[in-house]
């Protein structure tokens, strides 16, 4: 059986639309289990109805008008409980509704499995029988497991807008609200605009295209590049490739060919799809012939069907990014997982919000965010990005809730959030040459970190002691290759140019985790516990000087570079990358150039770190806590992954626990010490890294106010006192509440609920 389901599941991957694939699903499923009647329906959730999509053997008039109810029958009770049913007689069981539309009297036997996805229902499958009598065991599993494939299929056309009869639905529905996790605080009233994942055939929506020609010339443009990229391969390999492999590549130009399927792709170019939908159709449809033949050697050939259809794809994107693009001038960024490198390519001033299907508050796009002080939605659960396009959107970055086609009501209200957003800004903007200082003379550094070259503005105008965490990889994703080293050079020289004479600290590039360059991508299957940071540097240690030397060349005459190194793990990596960054000073030096050596620091952010902090500290200048990773190491919790969200707590005792030690050491080697994650921009948290006694705080420049202004309000001996009152809770609800009512007694309350006190 399990040939039988691998078959019936590449038909249907392989199907050319969506309504075809369910019409397969149903057919396959009735023939395998020799049901009489087999149906498909699906979860609508704004109506909280089941809708057929598909059915072979019930007699309905036409599929998508059948709706029932989610507590009615059988199915309803399958679709409530997420729960199998397999009776012998449905018309004997308690739960039994007689839907007179599908014309189901003459059947006994039934079997129904729900559809789900990550804990989501997506639909029900149900089939019967004339016959009473239960359904075997075997095609019971048959049936859940072909549901269990089905659920991520179905997943993914719901994002690419292909489940047609819903969203008839969902548009008679105005203002549909959908809830997230909140990734970075604000509100954003906007446009739409989606992004979609690149260079992956089967999720290429359809699109209506109006322009026809333009569309069929950047068809033949990227059939072009393709067809010389084969010829150049063929040539560059020729005194290594076997005949048949040499054979293979000729039959990759003849299916290139105007008369092939290029033909096939402009046809379906003219009946008004766009080159990239009416790619995949044709591609799908050719994969599926080859897989329908007996003789294996072709059955095999979709495989190059489908790596040609991959690499025109690849080349239509890239020629779509070199075309103006016109963006919506308030433009709310919406995908199923937005990267930096989607970030990159929109016009940042336009920018008003991010909506994510995938990820979680702690992810580094949440953190680019807030960075920006863009509001950012993650892991917005039923989210379907295509329904988004050129639509009306409020993002509420406090609450983590996403408005589609707001009503009026609505958007007056945002607009009117807005503007006491904007206020509460202009009554900071006061502050920004005034200390960081408690009310009993304790200062504290306010450093900014940053990234992206488009909040330099934002970080300069805060007024921030210096810039204490420098995310060197952003520049590095937002390019298709490495940067050179001069190109390097001037990014670096830039920012120690905009904060001079203020210290910049640069991190040494930190890529791996969630943040690959699509020139690194390696797969790993736990990327956060792999190939990451200063791993990858002293791998590759001539990547690693390329950019230690970039660094300081940019500094001279400025000689305010720090560097600091990431996901340092033991001592032994600080000894290597020491002695790489010495190699690289003295090798400037030799070339006769005025460089300074720079101060050096480790990030620690890894739990064995945690506990040889005395031994790093001893080696370093400073030490800053990325408490963002510490927390996920120490708590397990997967910074990235919406499921976990809710056990990502950095005010978890053992993580307070930890700060603790690590400040206590550092100090006790005589070296400052300062945190640059998340943390050190929340309002809440900034007494107990006061009260533990950090140096500096570094955070996104958007906070950098709000936290001056928390600091201001409280002394320095009251924030100690409150370390030690929480440092016996043993609860991390427990100290949030206490440090909330600490912030709300002195009147700071909207700084928590941002400005909706
Ligand atoms: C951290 O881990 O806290 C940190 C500042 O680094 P990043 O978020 O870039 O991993
Ligand atoms: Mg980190």
């Amino acid at each position: 059986m399990l040939a039988v389901l691998d078959k019936i599941m590449k038909e249907i991957r392989n199907a050319h639309d969506f309504d075809e694939a369910v019409l397969i699903l149903v057919q396959r499923v009735r023939e395998s289990i020799e049901a009489d009647s087999c149906a498909i329906f699906i979860h609508d959730h704004h109506l909280s109805q089941l809708v057929m999509l598909a059915t072979k053997g019930y007699k309905v008039k036409s599929v998508g008008t059948i709706r029932l109810d989610l507590n009615l029958g059988l199915i309803g009770a399958i679709a409530t409980h997420k729960e199998l049913l397999n009776v012998a007689d449905a018309q004997l069981h308690p739960a039994f509704y007689s839907f007179p539309e599908l014309g189901e009297n003459q059947y006994h036997a039934f079997i129904g499995v729900p559809i789900v996805y990550q804990g989501r229902l997506l639909g029900v499958i149900v089939a019967q029988r004339e016959v009473a009598e239960c359904f075997s065991d075997r095609e019971e599993s048959f049936l859940v497991t072909l549901a269990l494939h089905c659920s991520q299929e179905i997943a993914r056309a719901e994002m690419l807008g292909a489940i047609t009869q819903l969203s008839h639905a969902a548009i008679q529905h105005k203002e549909v609200l959908l809830n997230g996790s909140p990734g970075s605080p604000g509100v954003g009233l906007g446009v739409g605009f989606v992004v979609f994942p690149k260079a992956d055939l089967d999720v290429v929506p359809d699109k209506v295209m109006q322009d026809v020609v333009s569309e069929i010339e950047l068809f033949r443009l990227a059939v072009e590049t393709i067809r010389e990229e084969i010829t150049d391969l063929s040539a560059r390999l020729e005194s290594n490739l076997a005949p048949e492999d040499r054979a293979l590549f000729d039959a990759y130009l003849l299916m290139l060919d105007e008369n092939s399927l290029g033909f096939e792709v402009e046809q379906e170019i003219r009946r008004g799809n766009w080159a990239q939908g009416a790619l995949r159709k044709v591609i799908k449809l050719h994969i599926r012939q080859f897989e329908s033949m007996d003789d294996p050697y072709l059955r095999d050939r979709a495989e190059d069907v489908r790596d040609l259809g991959q690499r025109v794809l690849a080349a239509l994107q890239k020629r779509e990014k070199q075309a103006p693009v016109d963006y919506p001038e308030k433009l709310i960024l919406v995908g199923d997982e937005i990267t930096a490198a989607d970030l990159a390519e929109v016009p940042i001033a336009n920018l008003k919000g991010i909506v994510s299907r995938a990820g979680s508050s702690n992810a580094h796009i949440a953190i680019l965010a807030r960075t920006l002080g863009v509001p950012a939605i993650m892991g917005v659960e039923g989210l379907i990005p295509s329904r988004f396009e050129n639509k009306n959107v409020v993002v509420d970055g406090y609450y983590g809730h996403v408005y589609l086609d707001p009503s009026d009501i609505i958007v007056r209200e945002f607009n009117r959030l807005l503007q006491e957003e904007h206020q509460l800004n202009e009554d900071l903007k006061g502050l920004r040459k005034l200390p960081a200082e408690t009310t009993d003379g304790h200062v504290v550094t306010l450093l900014v970190n940053t990234g992206l070259s488009s909040d330099l503005g934002l970080s300069l105008s805060v007024g921030a002691d210096g810039v204490g965490l420098y995310r060197t990889e952003i520049p590095f994703l937002a390019r298709e290759l490495f940067p050179s080293s001069e190109e390097q050079k001037i990014i670096y020289r830039q920012l120690l140019n905009a904060f001079f004479p203020r210290p910049v600290t640069m991190r040494t590039l930190d890529v791996g985790g969630d943040k690959t360059p699509d020139y690194f991508r390696v797969k790993e299957d736990n990327p956060f516990l792999g190939w990451r940071g200063i791993r990858i540097s002293l791998d590759h240690p001539e990547l690693f000087l390329m950019q230690v030397r970039a660094m300081l060349k940019a500094s001279i005459g400025y000689d305010n570079l720090k560097i600091m190194l990431p996901m340092i793990s033991d001592v032994a990596e600080v000894d290597d990358a020491m002695q790489l960054i010495k190699l690289a000073y003295a090798g400037l030096l030799s070339e006769g150039l005025q460089v300074k050596m720079p101060q050096v620091g480790v990030m620690i952010e890894v739990p064995s770190a945690v506990y040889q902090t005395y031994a790093i500290a001893k080696k370093v200048n400073f030490i800053s806590v990325g408490s963002n990773d510490l927390t996920q190491y120490l708590l397990a919790v997967d910074r990235n992954n919406a499921k976990v969200a809710n056990l990502y707590n950095s005010f978890h005792p053992a993580v307070l626990m930890a700060l603790t030690h690590i400040v206590h050491e550092a100090h006790r080697a005589g070296i400052p010490v300062s945190i640059c994650g998340e943390m050190a921009g929340d309002p809440l948290a900034v007494l107990l890294l006061l009260g533990i006694g950090f140096d500096a705080l570094s955070m996104s420049a958007s906070r950098l106010l709000r936290i001056k202004w928390v600091i201001r309000q409280f002394s320095f001996e009251k924030a100690k006192a409150l370390v030690a009152e929480v440092s016996d809770m043993e609860d991390a609800a427990a100290i949030r509440t206490r440090l909330e009512f600490e912030l709300e007694s002195v009147g700071l309350g909207s700084l928590i609920h941002a400005g909706r006190n």
